[in-house]
């Protein structure tokens, strides 16, 4: 069976959950071969068995850390000339896109970007896409090169599935570019508790309807009672009433989650953009012709400060 590469995201060893979906989708095309980098890159690699791998090939350097995606993309492409694999596998992040496309430019490649979902096909495979602000769905394969796929968190199920996850070591020359661009700071944002926006597997959203940056505070328990991420339209964000990192849509962020609760949104095209393809869409808006109804999965015709601190209750008490 082909390997299929498959970048691994993690923090000090820790794999974040847009990678453990990645291997989900792997095993649908070919074995995975998981490639960690940095710090912490041999911790990764119990986690990376249990969901599928059936190798784990490390390369810690310092290099990660200080410099940004070239060191990675050169380690990407070791892992390639070793592997010679089936497809590349990227989390569908900033960064992940960058080294994605730099790596497919190296490899003479065609790239797929934030695919939201993969299937094998007879010619190689096969990724569905989300496109036009989410009005229509294509699925599209590369016809040249190796094909290197970015994936859109939230778009398989994390499953359990034993295997191998030999570690070897991988050698890596770094080329005269990776130390082109150096980390010069970090800044931590202050951490709310609440999963990241676009890995969540949960979003609640307010918009306009929630009238007032004081009033997010019903949106934020509603969120708060389900383990989920915080986002807001782009009029909340405009008025000031919540930060542009939360904002959903053409313009903001774009989520895929299990569940999207929209209140006091419209359902703009642009809004829309970013949250169409989440799997399950409810809403809660006072007025019954507002076009978010038209894509929703539940609907509920009412006003915001009823509904949303009643089910808050509701979920509380369970
Ligand atoms: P509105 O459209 O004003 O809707 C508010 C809704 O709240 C209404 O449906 C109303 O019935 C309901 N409501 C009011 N009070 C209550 C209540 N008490 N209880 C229940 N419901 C209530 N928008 C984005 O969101 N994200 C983007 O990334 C984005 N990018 C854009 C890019 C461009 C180039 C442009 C031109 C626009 C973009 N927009 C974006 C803006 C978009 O067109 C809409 O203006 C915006 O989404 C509207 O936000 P809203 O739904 O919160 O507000």
């Amino acid at each position: 069976m082909a390997e299929v590469l498959v970048y691994v995201d993690h923090v000090d060893g820790a794999v974040r959950k847009p990678t453990l979906e990645l291997l989900t989708l792997a095993r649908r095309i070919g074995e995975p071969v998981a490639v960690a980098l940095g710090n912490g890159a041999g911790d990764t690699a119990a986690t990376l068995a249990e969901h599928g791998a059936v190798k784990v090939l490390t390369h810690e350097a310092a290099e990660y850390a200080d410099y940004l995606v070239v060191p990675k993309v050169d380690a990407l492409q070791a892992a390639h000339e070793a592997v010679s694999p089936a497809a590349v596998l990227v989390p569908s992040s900033a960064e992940g896109k960058e080294i994605a496309a730099r790596l497919a430019l190296r490899l003479g490649s065609g790239i797929i970007t934030d695919a939201v979902d993969l299937e094998a096909g007879d010619e190689g495979p096969v990724a569905t896409q989300s496109v036009f602000a989410a009005s229509y769905t294509t699925k599209s394969r590369v016809s040249k090169g190796t094909p290197v796929i970015t994936v859109k968190p939230n778009s398989a199920a994390v499953e359990a599935a034993p295997a191998a996850g030999a570690v070897e070591a991988l050698s890596v020359t770094f080329s005269a570019q990776a130390t082109g661009t150096k980390v010069t700071g970090r800044t931590p944002r202050e951490s709310t508790g609440r999963p990241e926006l676009t890995e969540a597997a949960i979003v609640v959203s307010g918009g306009r309807g929630v009238n007032g940056a004081e009033n997010f505070a019903i949106i934020e328990a509603l969120a708060d009672s389900l383990g989920a991420a915080v986002g807001a339209s782009r009029a909340a964000v405009d008025a000031g009433w919540y930060p542009h990192t939360n904002q959903v849509g053409q313009t903001g962020k774009s989520v895929s989650p299990q569940l999207y609760i929209a209140s006091g949104i419209s359902g703009a095209i642009q809004h829309r953009a970013g949250m169409q393809t989440s799997k399950t869409i409810v809403a809660v808006n006072k007025d019954a012709e507002a076009p978010i109804f038209e894509l929703v999965d539940y609907g509920v015709v009412g006003d915001l400060f009823d509904v949303v601190p009643q089910l808050t209750e509701e979920i509380k008490a369970r």
